[in-house]
C-alpha cells in the first residue's frame, strides 16, 4: 500500500493554514521545533535544511544550527523522517513509529515523498540476510521515481528514465 506522506490535499492551497490543521494537535515542542515542524509539514514535500533555513528567516530563526537541532529533536519524536540518499527531511502528520520499516518513495523532480508498507519486503530481505548469517541493523529504504503528477506534467520523464 503506498501512502503519500505530506502531500497536501489538492485545491487547499493554504487553506490548512486557515482551518484547525492535525498539527496543532501534537504537543511537546518547543517554539522552535514547531516553527520547523509546521514549516515542513506545510510544504507538503521533502526540503532540506537550508531551504527550511530561508523561509524560516521571517519567522525569526536565523542559524543554521538552530534548524539543524530542531530537526534531529523532530527526528527522535518521529514527527520528521530524514532522508537519506536527498539529505532532505519530510514531515508527518502524527507520529510514526522509532523502527519504521516502510520504503520511502521519493520524486526526484517535485519532492513528494509517499512511503511503501509492504511486509513482504521487509520479510524478504530478513529472510535473505538471516540464511547468509547478517542481521539488519537499520532499514534506510529509498527509491528515487517520478511521481504521477510529474509525469503527466512532462511526457519525457518516463522516456528519459528508461534509457
Ligand atoms: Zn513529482
Amino acid at each position: 500500500m503506498i501512502n503519500k506522506i505530506s502531500a497536501l490535499e489538492k485545491n487547499s492551497d493554504n487553506e490548512i493554514f486557515k482551518q484547525q490543521p492535525e498539527y496543532v494537535k501534537v504537543t511537546g515542542l518547543t517554539p522552535n521545533q514547531r516553527k520547523v515542524y509546521e514549516t515542513l509539514l506545510g510544504l507538503g514535500r521533502s526540503a532540506g535544511a537550508y531551504e527550511l533555513l530561508e523561509i524560516l528567516h521571517k519567522k525569526g530563526i536565523n542559524a543554521a544550527a538552530t534548524v539543524y537541532r530542531a530537526l534531529n529533536d523532530l527526528v527522535h519524536k518521529g514527527l520528521v523522517q530524514r532522508i537519506v540518499s536527498t539529505r532532505k527531511f519530510i514531515a508527518h502528520k502524527s507520529k510514526i513509529k522509532k523502527d519504521n520499516e516502510s520504503v520511502l518513495l521519493i520524486c526526484q523532480h517535485c519532492g513528494e515523498v509517499s512511503s511503501l508498507e509492504d511486509q513482504n519486503i521487509i520479510e524478504m530481505f530478513d529472510k535473505n540476510l538471516k540464511e547468509n548469517g547478517y542481521h539488519v541493523r537499520q532499514y534506510n529504504l529509498e527509491l528515487m521515481i517520478s511521481c504521477d503528477e510529474c509525469v503527466a506534467k512532462n511526457s519525457a520523464i518516463d522516456h528519459r528514465i528508461q534509457l
